[in-house]
């Protein structure tokens, strides 16, 4: 143990894996422990046996915009495990008219992209646009179909897909201020914050295994099969953390940083106020070939899946916000997904290749004016435990972005708490200095 304490991290999804890294690369001695047998939480790949293939437990878009996350996929060596198209490119397919385009945002933040019907989409006008500007000027409680015209084509083919797939949240109840503040940080700032990050193998491939690596390498301890199930408080202080194999004791510089979801949260931590609405995620994953010429992944308008991705062995649909399906046999949402698959890619509909369906009901808490009211901060009331996790208030949706910089946000406060460890305890715990700067030359850089 140093003498700046060890810093006890409990869940080992993106937001526990974020503030271990960073502590880490400060020379602060770390435990890590994991409810489940794997890291990644929500954001993770698994072997299908049924399939024979390793799926994602979701289809995860990464933008170069998502600042936190770069700077995290930098520390822990993984960029080049990511496809990363030259250009800002995002497709759209419209299975009811057939139409195809692509959003191609110009790389700098001067929109002229805008000004040419080849970049924007099919049927709008350039000042159509600026009626995004209002978001920034909408009240804590408007939602985003109070501010954006759900009437135009724009709306249905864009603001809508986007909207959905962010906020995990159908546009009608979606905070506008939410929404607006993920364009500022991706489309609002030029095309070089819009290019995808596309995992080459899978979740876990880029942004799990190589963390658990890098916290290998610099020592931390990671205990998988650990269950927090109580937190022991003593005269104004956290001093225990209960296990079911047994109790952790603190020292009197330990801290804690609590990354589980909301939910355990609330149940460990008396009287913390956490989101409690959530909404459902559907994924279909269809085991075989994509056409060659299909692109990466494609936002699919006039259909039930809203998203199409190629992937290595599968083929994969996701549908945000879908509390409309999520009771409907898996054997139905095949057929109707499978069917916007055919279409959007011009293939016959039969056969219906082999298919796992995934009902995440719980994915994320629901983006709603209301609901972001109730995410707590990160400082509690007590000094040595801090909170992080994707409902934390980050001013972010429940994304990979919010959960590693709710990660982040944590470590930075023990260490503004604990100051520099004394020193570094192996090459493998030096940081990568990345300031907002040069995270902005290396989305321009990315090759
Ligand atoms: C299907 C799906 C699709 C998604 N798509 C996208 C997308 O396209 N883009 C995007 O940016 N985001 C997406 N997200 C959201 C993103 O995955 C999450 O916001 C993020 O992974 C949350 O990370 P977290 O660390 O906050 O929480 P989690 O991933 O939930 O991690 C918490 C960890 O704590 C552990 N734990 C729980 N209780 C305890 C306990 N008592 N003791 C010890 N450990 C405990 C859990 O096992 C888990 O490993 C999607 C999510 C889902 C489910």
């Amino acid at each position: 143990m140093t003498s700046t304490g060890r810093v006890h991290i409990v869940g080992a999804g993106l937001a526990g894996l974020a503030a271990a890294v960073r502590l880490t690369a400060k020379g602060h001695d770390i435990a890590l422990y994991e409810a489940s047998q794997h890291a990644g939480g929500r954001c993770r790949s698994y072997l299908d046996a049924e399939l024979g293939c390793r799926l994602d437990n979701g289809n995860h878009l990464l933008l170069a915009g998502n600042t936190s996350a770069l700077a995290y996929v930098e520390r822990i060596g993984a960029l080049d495990t990511f496809e990363r198209p030259a250009e800002a490119e995002i497709p759209f397919i419209d299975i009811v008219s057939s139409e195809r385009w692509a959003l191609r945002p110009n790389q700098g933040a001067m929109p002229w992209w805008l000004l040419s019907p080849a970049r924007r989409v099919p049927g709008t006008r350039p000042r159509d646009y600026l009626e995004v500007l209002k978001l920034r000027r909408a009240s804590a409680k408007a939602t985003v179909t109070e501010v954006l015209d759900p009437g135009s084509p724009l709306f249905r083919r864009l603001w809508q897909p986007l909207a959905v797939a962010a906020l995990n949240t159908a546009a009608a109840a979606a905070s506008a201020r939410l929404f607006g503040r993920i364009l500022a940080e991706t489309l609002g700032r030029g095309g070089a914050a819009c290019r995808a990050l596309l995992p080459r193998e899978g979740l876990s491939e880029s942004l799990i295994d190589p963390a658990l690596e890098l916290l290998r390498r610099g020592g931390a301890d990671i205990r998988f099969g650990a269950r927090l199930r109580g937190l022991v408080f003593t005269n104004g202080r956290l001093t225990d953390l209960s296990f079911e194999a047994g109790a952790v004791t603190l020292g009197p510089t330990d801290s804690v940083i609590l990354a589980v979801p909301a939910g355990a949260a609330a149940r460990l931590v008396p009287g913390l106020t956490v989101p409690d609405d959530h909404a459902p995620i559907i994924n279909g994953h269809f085991r075989c070939a994509a056409p060659a010429d299909a692109p990466a992944f494609a936002g699919i308008v006039g259909g039930t899946a809203e998203w199409v991705f190629r992937k290595r062995e599968v083929v994969s649909v996701t549908v945000s916000a879908a509390d409309r399906l999520v009771d409907l046999p898996g054997e139905v949402l095949r057929e109707v997904l499978w069917r916007d698959v055919a279409l959007a890619y011009g293939i016959p509909r039969d056969p219906l290749p082999p298919a796992r369906i995934v009902k995440e009901r719980r994915a994320t808490f629901r983006a709603t004016p209301a609901q972001l009211e109730r995410r707590p901060a990160s400082a509690t009331r007590w000094n040595n435990l801090h909170l992080a996790g994707d409902y934390v208030d980050t001013d972010l949706p429940a994304t990979i972005e919010g959960a590693i910089r709710s990660g982040f946000a944590a470590a930075d406060r023990v260490l503004r708490r604990l100051g520099p460890a004394p020193a570094m305890t192996s090459s493998a715990a030096m940081p990568v200095r990345l300031t907002p700067e040069t995270i902005e030359d290396r989305q321009r850089a990315l090759p």
